[in-house]
C-alpha cells in the first residue's frame, strides 16, 4: 500500500502521544486507550467497517453512537448501521444488548473486548460522512461509537484498506504506523478526515503553520489565489482578537458541482464546501464563509457557551447563545474582511442594509426572540418551521445584534471600546481560563466590563425580547441612517424546499392564485413550465413576472400526478439603504472610520483585560 500520511495536529500534543504509544505497547499498560480501526471496505456501496478495541476494565460496558454531531440537528446516525457484534480477546462472542436505537451494553468485557460494525456513509458536505470511489470525508462523530465510561480518555484511530494513491489529511495528531491520536472522544470527533487524491498547499503566517487541502476539479480554482486570501484572513483575524491559540491549522475545501454550501468549524481546522463556480466566479462567497469558520476557532470552540458543555451526544443540546456564537461570528467575519481589504465600506453597508431587510421581512421577528431562535435551532431541518411567519434566523438577527452591540458599546464608552474589546475580554476571561460563558449573561458581562455602563436594556429588548431595533438611534453615532423603500416582486404564491424527489411545497399563501388552482402543502413539484424541477428550480421561479402563467406538474402526498395552472401574482417587498445623515459631523466621521476598522476610536490607556 502506498500510504503517504500527512497531518497537521497541534505540536504540543505530540510528546504526550509518543508516551502514550509506548504505554499502549507495554504488556501491563493500565492506560485506558480506545483503539479504532476504520476499514474502507466497499466504496461502491458506501460501506465502512469499524473495529473498536476496548482495553481491560469493567465487565459491563456501554457504547453510544451519537445522534448528532457538528450540525445542531438530531440526525440519528444509527439508522445507517447495518450490524454490530462484540467478542472477547479470545474471539468468543459477547452479548451485546441494545438499550436504545443508539446505545448498546456489552457484558463479560473485563479482559477487554472487540466491537465490530458496518455502517453506510454517503452524506456529502462538511457536516457529513461520505465514502465513494472518489474519496472519503469523515465527520467521525457520524461513524464512531464511544465507550461511555472512557469518553474523556485518549483515543487512537487508524485507517485500513486505503486505496492506492490516496492520502490522509486530518488535524488529528500524527503517530507512528499511520495512526492518529486524540486526547479524548470530543477532540476525535472535532477533527475531520479527508482521504483521497487531493491537492494541497501550505504557508506560514504570524508564527503558525497553515495547511490547505482542496478536493475539486483543477479548473475550478486557483490555489495561489486561495493561499493569498487565507493569508489575509488569518493575519487580520489573529491581530483583531490579539491571539493565536494554535501552532497548526488546516483548511479543508470541497468545490462540488451541484448542491453544496456550508462550512463546519473545528478547533484546529475547518471543512468548507461551496459550489464549483464560487472560487473563480464569486470569490467573495468563499472569503465570507472562510472568515466566518476561521473566527469560530475562538467564538464557539474556545469562547464557548456553558450550555454546550459537556456535549450530550444522545439528544438535543439546548442553548440560548447561538445568536452570539453564530451570528456575532458573522459580524466579526465582516470586520476581519474589512481589515483584510476583502470588503469595502460600500459593500459592507449594502450587506448590512440587506440583512436588516431580511429580518424585517420575516413576520416572526415580532414573535421569536434571538434567544428563542437559538433554542429552536434543532427544528431548522423542517421547512414548515423555516417559514417567515414561524421563525427568524439566529445567524441573521445575531449578526445584526453584533453590529448593534458594537455601536452601543462605542456609544456607552464614548468611543473607548468596541466589539473587539468585548471579544478580547471574553477570550481573556473565559477561553484563556478554560471557563465557559453563561450564554447571553456572559456577553452582557463582557460588554459592561469594557464600557463600565449598564447595558441591560440592550439584552432585555433585543436579545431576550422582540422589540424592533431602532436602527437610526444605533447608527447616528457613525453618521448613518436607514432609508426604507418598496419593491414589487412577482409572487408564485407558494414556498418550496428541496427534497429527495425534487422541490416540495412547504406552504401555500392563503388567498393566492396557487391556492385556488389547488396546490397543496406536501406536493412534490415535478415540472415547471414543461421543465423538470431540478437544482435550478428557484432560479426558474425567480425569473417569472407578475401576470405570467405558470404551469406546474405535481405529485400529491398520496401519489397521483396533477397538472395545475395559475397566474403569477405580486407582492411588495421592503428594501433598505444606508445613507449619510444630514450635516455629517467630524465626530461622526471619526467614529465611522474606527467602526469600519473594527477598532475603538480612542485607544484605552489601560488594557481592558
Ligand atoms: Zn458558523
Amino acid at each position: 500500500m502506498n500510504l503517504s500520511v500527512a497531518t497537521g495536529g497541534p505540536a504540543r500534543r505530540t510528546l504526550r502521544f509518543a508516551l502514550l504509544l509506548w504505554m499502549a505497547s507495554a504488556p501491563a499498560a493500565s492506560y485506558a486507550v480506545t483503539n479504532y480501526t476504520i476499514t474502507l471496505a466497499h466504496p461502491e456501496q458506501h460501506l465502512v467497517e469499524v473495529q473498536i478495541i476496548l482495553p481491560e476494565g469493567p465487565a459491563q460496558r456501554e457504547l453510544q453512537l451519537p445522534v448528532w454531531n457538528a450540525l445542531y440537528q438530531v440526525r440519528d446516525f444509527a439508522k445507517y448501521l447495518n450490524w454490530v457484534r462484540a467478542k472477547d480477546r479470545a474471539g468468543r462472542p459477547l452479548t451485546m444488548h441494545a438499550l436504545t436505537s443508539s446505545r448498546w451494553q456489552i457484558t463479560g468485557a473485563d479482559a477487554g473486548a472487540l466491537v465490530e460494525y458496518q455502517i453506510f456513509v454517503d452524506s456529502p458536505g462538511p457536516f457529513g460522512a461520505q465514502f465513494n470511489s472518489h474519496h472519503a470525508f469523515f465527520n467521525l462523530g457520524q461513524l464512531l461509537m464511544y465507550p461511555v465510561e472512557v469518553r474523556s480518555s485518549p483515543m487512537v484511530v487508524r485507517f485500513n484498506k486505503v486505496p492506492e494513491g490516496w492520502r490522509i489529511a486530518t488535524p488529528l495528531t500524527s503517530m507512528p504506523e499511520g495512526r492518529f491520536g486524540a486526547d479524548n472522544y470530543d477532540q476525535l470527533v472535532d477533527s475531520p478526515v479527508e482521504i483521497g487524491d487531493f491537492k494541497e498547499s501550505d504557508f506560514d503566517e504570524g508564527g503558525a503553520h497553515y495547511r490547505v487541502i482542496v478536493d475539486a476539479e483543477a479548473a475550478d480554482y486557483d490555489m495561489a489565489k486561495i493561499d493569498g486570501m487565507l493569508r489575509k484572513i488569518v493575519a487580520a483575524a489573529t491581530s483583531w482578537i490579539d491571539d493565536r491559540p494554535f501552532d497548526n491549522y488546516m483548511f479543508l475545501y470541497h468545490f462540488p458541482r451541484g448542491l453544496a454550501g456550508g462550512g463546519m468549524e473545528h478547533s484546529y481546522s475547518t471543512a468548507i464546501a461551496v459550489h464549483a463556480d464560487v472560487p473563480l466566479q464569486a470569490p467573495e462567497v468563499l472569503e465570507s464563509v472562510t472568515a466566518h469558520e476561521f473566527f469560530h476557532l475562538w467564538n464557539v470552540k474556545r469562547i464557548r457557551p456553558r450550555t454546550l458543555e459537556p456535549v450530550d451526544y444522545t439528544r438535543e443540546n439546548y442553548t440560548r447563545a447561538l445568536w452570539f456564537s453564530e451570528g456575532c461570528t458573522s459580524t466579526a467575519a465582516d470586520i476581519i474582511e474589512l481589515r483584510a481589504g476583502l470588503l469595502d465600506e460600500r459593500h459592507f453597508e449594502r450587506q448590512l442594509a440587506s440583512a436588516i431587510a431580511e429580518l424585517e421581512r420575516r413576520p416572526a421577528h415580532l414573535t421569536q426572540s434571538a434567544e428563542e431562535s437559538s433554542l429552536d435551532a434543532w427544528l431548522e431541518g423542517d421547512a414548515y418551521y423555516r417559514r417567515p411567519e414561524r421563525s427568524i434566523s439566529y445567524y441573521n438577527k445575531g449578526e445584526l445584534l453584533g453590529v448593534a452591540l458594537d455601536l452601543a458599546v462605542r456609544e456607552a464608552s464614548h468611543g473607548r471600546a468596541s466589539l473587539r474589546e468585548v471579544f478580547q475580554w471574553m477570550n481573556q476571561n473565559y477561553a484563556k481560563k478554560d471557563r465557559f460563558f453563561p450564554d447571553s449573561d456572559g456577553v452582557r458581562e463582557a460588554a459592561e466590563a469594557v464600557t463600565h455602563a449598564d447595558l441591560g436594556w440592550f439584552f432585555v429588548k433585543y436579545v431576550a425580547g422582540t422589540d424592533e431595533i431602532p436602527w437610526d438611534d444605533f447608527l447616528r453615532g457613525v453618521g448613518l441612517r436607514l432609508i426604507e423603500g418598496r419593491n414589487t416582486l412577482a409572487d408564485a404564491g407558494f414556498v418550496a424546499s428541496r427534497n429527495f424527489d425534487g422541490p416540495m411545497v412547504a406552504s401555500v399563501t392563503a388567498g393566492s392564485e396557487a391556492e385556488r388552482a389547488g396546490l397543496q402543502t406536501g406536493d412534490t413539484i415535478l415540472e415547471i413550465n414543461g421543465k423538470t424541477a431540478g437544482d435550478e428550480f428557484s432560479q426558474e421561479i425567480s425569473q417569472l413576472s407578475a401576470g405570467d402563467t405558470i404551469t406546474v406538474k405535481v405529485k400529491g402526498r398520496r401519489g397521483g400526478d396533477r397538472e395545475l395552472k395559475w397566474k403569477v401574482g405580486s407582492r411588495d417587498e421592503i428594501l433598505y439603504e444606508l445613507r449619510d445623515v444630514d450635516h455629517l459631523t467630524a465626530e461622526q466621521q471619526a467614529r465611522r472610520s474606527a467602526w469600519l476598522k473594527g477598532e475603538a476610536q480612542i485607544p484605552q490607556e489601560t488594557n481592558p483585560h
